[in-house]
C-alpha cells in the first residue's frame, strides 16, 4: 500500500537489533486517518468473506484493530497477555514469545467471545517471525473457530513469519512487506 510505504519511509527509523520504530503514527501515537485507509485496504482485499469478529493481541494491535472494527462493523477482541492461568477452563490460552521485550507470555481471550461460528480476521502492527500471529491462530482453532485472513501493518518479509503461515494456506495480506533495513544508513526497501 503506497501510503503506508511512503510513511514509513518519512517516519520510521530503523533501530539496532531489527526493529522498525513506527510509533509517530502506527502504534504509539496513531494517524487514525492512516489507519481508517489501511482498513478500508483490507476491507477491499476480504470483500465477500464472511468476517463477523476481528481479533488482535495487545497493546500495540489494538488501535489498528478498533478502526478496523469501525469500516468492517464487526467487534474487536484482542488477547490479553495473563499472569493467571486458566484454573477454571473459562479461556483459550496460548503461549506467544515477544519479539521485542524478548520474554514469553501467556496470552488469553475469553471462551464467551470466540467459539465455533466465528468468521475471524486477524490483524497485528507487525509481522516478524510469525510467534504473536501463530498464538492467535491457535487460539481459534482452541475455539474452533475459522480464521479467513490475517491483516498485518508492516510485515518484515526476510523474517520469514508471514512466507510461512502462507505455506500453510493462510491468506496474509500485509501492508506493506519490508524487504531489507539498515540500522545505519536508515534505508528500507520494500517487497
Ligand atoms: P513476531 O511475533 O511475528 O516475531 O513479532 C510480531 C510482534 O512483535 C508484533 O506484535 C509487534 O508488536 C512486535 N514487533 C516485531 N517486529 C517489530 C518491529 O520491527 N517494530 C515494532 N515496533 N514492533 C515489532
Amino acid at each position: 500500500m503506497e501510503l503506508l510505504e511512503q510513511r514509513i519511509r518519512k517516519d520510521g527509523i530503523v533501530k539496532e537489533g531489527n526493529v522498525l520504530k513506527v510509533d509517530g503514527f502506527l502504534n504509539h501515537q496513531m494517524d487514525v486517518s492512516l489507519l481508517k485507509a489501511m482498513a478500508e485496504q483490507w476491507r477491499a482485499d476480504f470483500a465477500g468473506k464472511p468476517i463477523n469478529k476481528i481479533l488482535t493481541i495487545e497493546a500495540s494491535g489494538i488501535g489498528i484493530a478498533a478502526i478496523a472494527g469501525l469500516v468492517f462493523d464487526v467487534p474487536v477482541l484482542f488477547a490479553k497477555k495473563s499472569k493467571s492461568i486458566n484454573i477454571d477452563g473459562s479461556v483459550y490460552c496460548s503461549r506467544v514469545h515477544s519479539f521485542t521485550h524478548k520474554v514469553d507470555s501467556d496470552v488469553i481471550v475469553s471462551k464467551k467471545f470466540l467459539d465455533a461460528n466465528d468468521h475471524v480476521f486477524i490483524i497485528d502492527d507487525f509481522m516478524a517471525n510469525g510467534c504473536a500471529m501463530n498464538g492467535l491462530i491457535e487460539i481459534c482453532e482452541g475455539a474452533g473457530a475459522t480464521v479467513e485472513g490475517i491483516g498485518i501493518a508492516i510485515e518484515k518479509g526476510y523474517q520469514g513469519g508471514g512466507d510461512a503461515l502462507r505455506e500453510r494456506g493462510f491468506v496474509v495480506d500485509s501492508l506493506a512487506i519490508v524487504e531489507s533495513m539498515d540500522a545505519e544508513t536508515g534505508e528500507i526497501e520494500f517487497r
